[in-house]
């Protein structure tokens, strides 16, 4: 069984990701001001994200790896499919976006996939975001 990132882990991601894609690479002090702690919480957990080589340090600053943009991949779109069925059980957008990041990231990608076909491989989220293939 494959795991996904943990929610902590994609978090960070994600905000090093929108820090990447506005200035080319993530600052140390932005990304502790975006996850609202000390610059030394976020260095260890940094530290960890490098260990698992999904994190990389360059002279600029930090930036995700390959592997960590394919990660993150995975788990947006996990993200995205377990909204989708939840909205088509019924639930608003909003509802089915607060209920699938507390559970998403504990589904197996076996099980996204499963999900992602039985629901007719859609394009989009509830919220019109585009679900990764
Ligand atoms: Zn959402
Ligand atoms: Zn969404």
């Amino acid at each position: 069984m494959e795991l996904l990132l943990s929610q902590r882990e994609r978090t960070y991601l994600t905000v090093i990701k929108h820090l990447t894609d506005e200035e080319g690479f993530a600052r140390l002090s932005k990304i502790a001001k975006e996850m609202s702690i000390s610059p030394a919480s976020a260095y260890e957990e940094i530290n960890h994200l490098i260990k698992k080589g999904f994190v990389q340090k360059t002279n600029k600053g930090i930036k995700l790896t390959e592997e960590g943009e394919k990660e993150l991949n995975k788990a947006i779109k996990a993200h995205r499919v377990v909204e989708y069925w939840l909205f088509n059980l019924g639930f608003g957008a909003a509802e089915a976006c607060n209920y699938a990041k507390k559970f998403d990231y504990m589904v197996p990608l076996e099980v996204i996939e499963k999900l992602y076909v039985n629901l007719g491989k859609p394009e989009t989220c509830p919220h019109g975001e585009k679900i990764p293939e």
